[in-house]
């Protein structure tokens, strides 16, 4: 059979990778080298050459999506379609097995699968039910204890303990966890890993039924594989099946999930005839784009080592913006967007890679503004967020009690004792009487309908209710959002939960009150009134109207938004690192430590190799986080790159820039000032200093729109950059 058309697309290295007649192979090489190219080629070359069953092939890829693909694109190598290969993700292929052996796994037959939440929800229950101290061993900690364990392949059963309290205690929820799962035929994500391992070791016949089966077994992504799904395949594996496994240590961004670098060398320990085959070339950026990632992950200690190289040209530099803030970062992006756009590209080739999920809501409204549709991948969009939810809930309540989706949404968040029995209660009062939620809670206090306990809880949420609305009532939007998050209690909530995931709930919430901040209306004029709760009303809408705009429909060309962890494996012609400061990447909770900060340079490393033809990369001097303006350094990861390799860009217009002490780095120029381009039809040029009734003084940046809808954008000294209606402002020229 001709089987040339498998390998004529594939380079000399490739080549041995994909016809290699070893039983164990790894496949080690950095981004770009077409290690997944060759993962599929490898199967099509299994199927046709060797003629392989497709009922002998697992393959596990890191996402459904990259599944998806996969399939198609063996599909479009071969000549007939085929079926009964196994092609998925970890968690899929192990949940697929329970379905099948659920009674050799121990389950019963429809066993239902806890999310995230669920999960949660059942440890606090759990919790309860053990009169465990919730403040000193919140469920989050806990839930996040049984999963590493699971992770790791530990039940309670096999867990030393020596007896200090936390494990003590971490033991006991993890029993009371296991038990009530096995009594309500429940399992979690990390169980599913478990499970289908144990069915392995547990059940001979079932194993050796899959090891006859999966001759061949390929895995992408490897480097970001954990203990129990490395021990999952080497038992499938076994003595006599094929393995290959392709990865790149220097793109492991996982570890905090318990994702173990370390699997690399360990498989060569394991399966010691194993041959390594090393990728060198890379087929998809510039050598411009390719050179800075080399001098970048050469800064990382702990690496295995190899040299990346492309016979592709220099291409563009990389263009390096130094944005005023994050609003002026988010306009230059989607500029240069349109720009790219208007030149007959599609949207869908672009990428913004971020660190942190709240970075996405400046990039959000800057599109919104645009109209550009975008889409985003691994994430809630801003205001559809749980804990923006939740915050938003606090201050419709503010302005009216009657919101019952709002009385229901936090009630109870974060917990103040109202269980659900106490909140059926109230929405029968409320069905009998006809009337609101907030009603309702307050005649089943003053009525003495509840339990005293149940109706002092109450009686907490209606106080607490009036309190924040009376506190407000005083305040200017950003500061009755910064109130309601300091005083409801939701921080310390997720504070409690502990983990990457409740600081980034915590981030976001900052985040709103910048996003109040930074709020204007241009149909709200001059004299309005900041306090009034109209105004808090016209912000509430337009949360609302971005969280109900509906996303870019699947086959829409969208610009693709995500952070840098779901960017792997991807590749986009035109891609943007957006916030490259000192703090946020790398994250300030991994600048301390040396590990920390090499995973996050492996992610900027991730993040500057998935650009094929044009790379941007933007930080800004200041950048309101935490709802207070930070003055931000570049990130050290600029510095990385050599000087030649970057081009720094001069705005458009080139216009003043504050005066505020700037971080320079290197021998980069600056923007000048200039005065003489003018905003048309006014006396105001830009970089003119101007001053404003409310804002203060503060300097033109930026202009857009004519006659009653033209804007300027004006970096006010005291409040940062501000978009203004010019015929509402009432601007003054300064001499
Ligand atoms: P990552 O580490 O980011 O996952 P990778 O090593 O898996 O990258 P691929 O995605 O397989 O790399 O390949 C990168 C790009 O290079 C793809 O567009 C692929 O089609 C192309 N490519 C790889 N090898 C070749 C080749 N021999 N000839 C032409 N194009 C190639
Ligand atoms: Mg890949």
């Amino acid at each position: 059979m001709d089987v040339s058309h498998i390998l004529d697309s594939l380079n000399d290295e490739q080549r041995n990778a994909v016809a290699n007649p070893s039983q164990h192979l790894l496949v080690l090489a950095g981004a770009g080298s077409g290690k997944t190219r060759v993962l599929v080629h490898r199967i099509a070359w299994l199927l046709e050459a060797e003629q392989a069953s497709p009922y002998s092939i697992l393959a596990v890829t890191f996402t459904n999506k990259s599944a998806r693909e996969m399939r198609g694109r063996i599909e479009s190598l071969m000549a007939n379609s085929f079926t009964g290969m196994w092609v998925g993700t970890f968690h899929g292929l192990a949940h697929r097995l329970l379905r099948t052996h659920w009674k050799e796994a121990g389950l019963v037959q429809d066993f239902q699968i806890l999310d995230g939440d669920d999960q949660l929800r059942l440890v606090k229950r759990i919790n309860r039910s053990l009169k465990i101290d919730e403040d000193k061993w919140p469920a989050k900690q806990c839930q996040w204890y049984i999963n590493s364990q699971k992770d790791e392949g530990l039940r309670s059963g096999n867990i030393d303990h020596f007896e200090d309290d936390y494990t003590k205690t971490m033991l006991q929820v993890y029993k009371a966890y296991e038990e009530a799962c096995d009594r309500g035929g429940m399992i979690d994500f990390g169980e599913i890993l478990l499970r289908a391992h144990e069915l392995w070791l547990k059940n001979p016949q079932v194993l050796e039924h899959y090891q006859r089966r999966f001759k061949h077994i390929l895995v992408d992504e490897f480097q970001d594989t954990n203990s129990i799904q490395y021990a999952w395949l080497r038992v499938l594996a076994g003595t006599q099946n094929q393995l290959m496994v392709v990865g790149d240590d220097d793109q492991s961004i996982y570890g905090w999930r318990g994702a173990k670098i370390e699997n690399i060398q360990q498989f060569n320990v394991d399966f010691s005839d194993a041959e390594t085959v090393r990728l060198e070339q890379n087929y998809r950026s510039t050598s411009t784009i390719l050179k800075a990632a080399n001098n970048l992950i050469s800064n990382n200690q702990s690496r295995l080592g190899k040299n990346l190289w492309t016979e592709d040209g220099d291409g563009e530099q990389i263009s390096l913006y130094e944005a005023f803030n994050e609003q002026d970062e988010a306009r230059f992006i989607v500029d240069r967007m349109q720009d790219w756009f208007n030149n007959g590209n599609r949207r869908s080739d672009a990428a913004i890679l971020y660190r942190s999920n709240a970075q996405s809501r400046e990039l959000e409204d800057a599109l919104l503004r645009m109209g550009m549709p975008y889409r985003i991948y691994g994430g809630h969009r801003f205001y559809e967020r749980l804990e923006i939810k939740n915050a938003l809930a606090y201050l419709r309540l503010v302005i009216n009690r009657d919101d019952d989706t709002a009385v229901e949404r936090v009630i109870n968040v974060p917990a103040r004792g109202i269980g659900g029995r106490t909140i059926e209660q109230v929405r029968s009062v409320a069905r009998a009487e006809n009337c609101s939620l907030w009603q309702a809670c307050a005649k089943c206090v003053n009525e003495s309908l509840m339990t005293s306990r149940a109706s002092n809880a109450v009686l907490g949420f209606l106080e607490l209710i009036d309190e924040l609305s009376l506190a407000c009532s005083e305040l200017e939007l950003a500061e009755k959002a910064e109130y309601i998050v300091n005083h409801t209690g939701l921080i310390q909530h997720h504070e409690k939960e502990g983990g990457e995931k409740a600081r980034a709930r915590i981030e976001n919430l900052e985040e709103l009150v910048t996003a109040a901040n930074n709020f204007d209306d241009p149909d709200i004029d001059e004299g309005f009134d900041l306090k009034s709760n109209a105004f808090l009303s016209a912000f509430l809408d337009k949360a609302a109207l971005d969280a109900g705009e509906t996303q870019a429909h699947e086959s829409e060309d969208a610009v693709q938004l995500m952070t840098l962890h779901s960017a792997k494996g991807l590749e986009f012609h035109l891609v943007f690192l957006a916030g490259m400061e000192e703090g946020l990447f790398p994250h300030k909770m991994s600048i301390d430590n040396i590990a920390g900060l090499e995973e996050e340079r492996r992610l900027c490393y991730v993040g500057i190799t998935r650009a094929r033809t044009k790379l941007y990369m933007s930080h800004a001097e200041s950048r309101r986080m935490h709802g207070e303006v930070n003055l931000c350094r570049p990130s050290r990861f600029i510095n990385e790159i050599p000087n030649e390799l970057l081009d720094e860009i001069r705005m458009k217009s080139s216009v003043s820039r504050p005066s505020f002490g700037k971080t320079r780095i290197g021998s980069r120029v600056s923007s000048e000032i200039s005065g003489d381009i003018e905003v048309p039809e006014t006396d105001l040029s830009l970089g003119q200093r101007v001053v404003h009734g409310k804002f203060g003084e503060g300097v033109i940046l930026n202009y857009e729109g004519q006659g009653p809808n033209a804007r300027v954008q004006v970096n006010f000294d005291a409040v940062g950059s501000k978009w203004l209606v010019l015929s509402y402002a009432k601007l003054e020229v300064l001499a």
